[in-house]
């Protein structure tokens, strides 16, 4: 087994190093290694054009409709997002579905290396959704799991919902045109914000849920202080990575002692 972490442009908020060091630590023996932008290993020029194409055929025009695989992007998107491949601009503002975000970097993969001995995480700052049959609309994700797993900076603060004050207070708020820092400042460490500084300690348990669903097929947890809990508020996902006073439930604590022989 190997666990192969990629940067997808989220180099300026994230120390991958740092996330790195934590598996290895948690992981015992396991290779890591740090890649960095997965798109350099294949950047021929022809590539570049299919990737952006197809990365620009992953964006949700509406959240209420679910895109169709194949869908045709405008030639904007595709300039933009050949841009966004090469690092010459930031992903701001587009919403991507998860699963055809994933098949596409999956793409990048090589043969040799989609098979069960390697664990691809890829760190990115694009904010996805994945579509809900049940009430038929897209919803912001976190997280997707899966070759290779996905894991989005931005979808952490924007995906599990900020507490309910919040919501009705910043209406208020921009109902009188107040500042908004202010506000922020009133539910300081409720929420994961955007350059927080606690971002890295957070992502270490989502890329544990990758590696457990790699390992057993299931990355969550029952246990609301487990690092592996599906957390839907931002105060579940505080306390769960950060605040419980553990980082695995017995169970998984135990499974990893047993699995890599700590
Ligand atoms: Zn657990």
């Amino acid at each position: 087994m190997e666990i192969i972490l990629y940067d997808e442009g989220t180099a300026k908020e994230l120390d991958i190093e740092e996330i790195a060091r934590y598996l290895a630590q948690k992981m015992g023996e396991v290779k890591i290694e740090v890649r960095g932008n997965p798109f350099v290993f294949n950047l021929s020029h022809d590539k570049v054009s299919d990737y952006a194409r197809k990365i620009a055929g992953a964006k949700i025009q509406e959240v209420s409709q679910k895109i169709l695989s194949g869908q045709e992007p405008l030639y904007g998107e595709i300039e933009y997002e050949k841009r966004r491949i090469l690092g010459k601009t930031k992903s701001f503002g587009i919403l991507y579905d998860g699963f055809h975000l994933q098949r596409v970097f999956c793409e990048i993969i090589s043969r040799e290396e989609r098979s069960i001995e390697f664990v691809h995480i890829f760190f990115t700052n694009r904010l996805f959704a994945t579509w809900d049959d049940s009430d038929r609309r897209y919803h912001l994700r976190t997280s997707v799991y899966g070759i290779p797993s996905i894991i989005s900076t931005t979808g952490l603060v924007e995906a599990p919902a900020k507490p309910r004050e919040y919501y009705l207070l910043k209406q208020q708020y921009e109902r009188f045109g107040k500042d908004l820092t202010k506000l922020k400042d009133g539910f300081k460490g409720r929420f994961i914000d955007y350059e927080d500084e606690r971002l890295a300690g957070v992502i270490k348990g989502y890329a544990m849920q990758a590696v457990f669903y790699f390992l057993t097929g299931a990355p969550f947890c029952e246990d609301k202080g487990c690092r592996l809990y599906n957390a839907h508020w931002q105060e579940e996902l505080i306390f769960a990575q950060l605040e419980s006073g553990y980082e695995f439930c017995p169970w998984h604590t135990k499974f990893l002692m047993k699995e890599l022989s700590w």
